[in-house]
């Protein structure tokens, strides 16, 4: 018989976790890394989840993908966007390559995945699936097949929320489900290399890191949430143990993270800064807190530049004949590019503290550029900051 693959990717586990036993005790992760190879994986610019599992998995830079991120720019508006799925990935991933040279493959779970593609094999779908009312497997059957055993399929929870017990109950349920799947899955399938995705441990990062990293600027401990994190690692854990039972003992079991975890600072409202430094222009003061910027309320005549926010900064230049208003020349475009990396490069912390920003343009980082590209991408104090495109704030 073929010597299996299985790939468990954990969604944005630290280092430090898994290797440093950061106030986590782990025994079948620790077997698995501890005896096997260990490789320092760098992530992908920009290091989210979308596009860095893709990126993985089809060995393509996000610039030759076209993906820079979960929302996409419409071109010529400032806040029309659309969501990429799987239909925006042009080029094959390992599964489709293993696939045609005649492994069985599983794919759960790996961003995007959704709609899914036929493979040789079976699939089921990522977090950015609508909902499981949607065809989210293939075979198509597979659905009510999973659906018939554990329920309706959960693809994500709102973990955006200060409702902590809610949240905690919603991704211990949704976390078991797929460990229940994954475990029938790897049981039941013809298999030669599944890859396993859990996005719930990004989610329990976002609404619990602040309750378990004790460098955490607003770091509390709490009677119940501080546990939480130790005890979701211990799920996956005792899981791991259980499913290695189940899997020929020579299998080969790869470890794997799309980027880290570090405590937010903050956020810097990008497009507030853009219109002190005279880059962006408005046509009238913005007239509550907290205000997104839309193509209205920007004096189109005399702004250069305006941002994006999100975990990093996209920077769009206002440039002539691509932009609806555009006013910077072809010519004065790589200038203008050079002096707002220049002066992003410079910006400090509310305390005046030297920040550790990094500005790049996509044909600095990526061989080829396909897609929507921002013009800049920015990182604020390497991310310990992340950028925010509202206007109508008292201060950066
Ligand atoms: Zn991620």
């Amino acid at each position: 018989m073929r010597r299996k693959l299985f790939v468990l990717g954990l969604d944005s586990a630290p280092p430090r976790i898994i290797y440093d036993e950061y106030g986590v005790e782990l025994k079948a992760l620790k077997e698995v890394v501890g005896g096997s190879a260990r490789y320092l994986m760098r992530s992908c610019h920009p290091p989210i989840t979308i596009p860095a599992w893709i990126s993985m998995f089809t060995g393509k830079t996000p610039g030759e993908l076209g993906i820079y991120g979960f929302r996409h720019r419409k071109p010529g508006d400032v806040r029309e966007s659309y969501i990429v799925n799987s239909s925006y990935v042009k080029f094959r991933a390992i599964w489709d390559e293993a696939g045609r040279a005649g492994l069985r493959v599983g794919v759960v779970g790996v961003p995007p995945t959704y709609p899914p593609r036929p493979v040789h094999g079976f699939l089921i779908s990522d977090f950015t699936t609508p909902g499981p009312d949607k065809a989210y497997t293939f075979p198509p059957w597979l659905k009510r097949e999973v659906e018939s055993k554990f329920g309706p399929y959960i693809f994500d929870i709102l973990y955006r929320s200060h409702e902590k017990g809610k949240v905690l109950k919603e991704l211990m349920e949704m976390t078991k489900q797929h460990l229940e799947v994954v475990k029938h899955l790897i049981k039941s399938k013809d298999w030669d290399l599944m890859i396993y995705v859990e996005v719930g441990l990004d989610r329990l990062h976002h609404a619990f890191w602040r309750y378990f990293d004790k460098e955490h600027p607003r770091y509390e401990e709490h009677s119940e949430y501080s546990r939480v994190i130790p005890e979701y690692y211990k799920l996956i854990d005792d899981w791991l143990s259980e499913v290695r039972e189940l899997m020929p003992r020579d299998t080969a079991i790869v470890v794997v993270s799309d980027h880290g975890t570090k405590a937010m600072k903050g956020a810097f409202v990008i497009n507030q800064w853009l219109e002190e430094k005279g880059y962006l222009k408005l046509k009238e003061k913005p007239k509550r807190q907290g205000q997104d910027l839309s193509s209205d309320v920007v004096d189109w005549s005399r702004t250069l530049a305006w941002g994006w926010g999100g975990y990093y900064a996209r920077v769009f230049i206002n440039l002539e004949g691509r932009e609806p208003q555009g006013i910077v020349k072809r010519d004065e475009y790589e200038s203008l590019v050079e002096q707002l990396k220049r002066d992003f490069k410079g910006i400090r912390g509310p305390q005046g503290e030297k920040w550790d920003n990094k500005a790049f343009t996509p044909y600095e980082l990526y061989p080829t550029v396909n897609g929507d590209a921002p013009d800049l991408i920015v990182y604020f104090d390497d991310l310990s900051w992340r950028s925010a495109g509202t206007i109508g704030w008292d201060t950066l």
